[in-house]
C-alpha cells in the first residue's frame, strides 16, 4: 500500500494538489497542504501522481 507524504514546510500553498486530487489533498487556513487520505485507493493514484508532477515546490512524495 503506497502512502502519500507532504512536506508542509516546502509547500507554497499553490493549491495544484487540491485541484488535481481533491479526494486526497486539502489546504489549511493558511493554504498549506493537508493530506486527508494518506493511503489513497488505486482509483485515486493517477490523480495523486499528477499532483506530484504539478506541485511547484515538489513537496509531495509517494512511499511504499
Ligand atoms: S501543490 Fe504543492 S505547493 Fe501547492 S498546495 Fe499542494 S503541496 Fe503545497
Amino acid at each position: 500500500m503506497v502512502r502519500v507524504v507532504a512536506n508542509a514546510r516546502g509547500c507554497i500553498g499553490a493549491g495544484q494538489c487540491v485541484i488535481t486530487a481533491p479526494n486526497v489533498f486539502d489546504q489549511d487556513e493558511d493554504g498549506i497542504v493537508v493530506v486527508v487520505d494518506e493511503q489513497p485507493s488505486e482509483a485515486d493514484l493517477p490523480d495523486v501522481r499528477a499532483a506530484l508532477d504539478l506541485c511547484p515546490s515538489q513537496s509531495l512524495t509517494l512511499t511504499n
